[in-house]
This record gives structure tokens, C-alpha cells and sequence, in this order.
């Protein structure tokens, strides 16, 4: 335990980006069940996340490894929140409408069946009509 302690002394370690390489390996194998046998040697490619994932772990250059991981979360996080807004606004479509600001691109939601409305911006204040 003290060996590997002292090997892994100013090395990077495991983190969000490792993890979900591992998790992209795993996923590359199991879709190679699938392949045509005569395809088989792509599962070569399923091998490269993993080297990546411990050329990561290993590495020395933490600054640049956690400059990746927090890019990588980043670009999870918009997915994620592109997700989540877009089903939470197909759950609520059957009682609001959603318009966007002509002014500041804010998005705005108002309930549906109030005939033509005067909507305000609560971002920029611009006031534009609309049908609910
Ligand atoms: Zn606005």
C-alpha cells in the first residue's frame, strides 16, 4: 500500500473524466458484441478510451489534466441542462407557451388559453404582444 502510495505521489489520479472514459470503453465493448464478425477488430478502438483513462491517472501534468476534466464537466453540464430544460418544456406545453425576447433572446413562458396577451420581458422590460 506504501509503494503505491509513493508511486502515485504527484500523479493526477482518478476523476470525472476518467470515470466516463471507462464508462464509454465499457459501453464501445458491449456494442462489439453486435459488430459483424469480420468487423471484429474495431474492438481495438474500445481499448483507446481506457489508455487515455490511465495515461490521465498517471500523468504528471496536473494543471493540464484538470483544465481537461473541468472542460469535460462543462460540456456535461450543457448537455444536461439542454436535456432537462427541453423535457420539462414538452411536460409543460399542453399549459404554457413559450416565446423568446425579441430584444434580449430571454426565453419566457405564459399560460396557454388567455386570448392575445401583452407580454413584458422581465429580463429587459421590452414589451411585445403575443397569442397564449
Ligand atoms: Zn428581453
Amino acid at each position: 500500500m506504501d509503494r503505491l502510495r509513493r508511486f502515485m505521489f504527484g500523479r493526477y489520479g482518478g476523476d470525472e473524466l476518467s470515470k466516463a472514459l471507462l464508462i464509454l470503453s465499457f459501453i464501445l465493448l458491449l456494442i462489439m458484441n453486435f459488430v459483424p464478425k469480420d468487423l471484429r477488430f474495431l474492438t481495438i478502438l474500445a481499448y483507446i478510451p481506457v489508455i487515455i483513462c490511465m495515461f490521465r491517472i498517471f500523468s504528471r501534468n496536473i494543471y493540464k489534466r484538470r483544465n481537461e476534466n473541468y472542460k469535460y464537466l462543462k460540456i456535461k453540464n450543457n448537455i444536461v441542462m439542454w436535456f432537462k430544460n427541453n423535457i420539462n418544456r414538452i411536460k409543460t406545453l399542453k399549459n404554457y407557451k413559450y416565446y423568446t425576447c425579441s430584444n434580449c433572446k430571454q426565453k419566457l413562458r405564459v399560460p396557454r388559453g388567455k386570448g392575445k396577451i401583452s407580454i413584458t420581458c422581465p429580463k429587459c422590460n421590452s414589451s411585445f404582444k403575443g397569442k397564449s
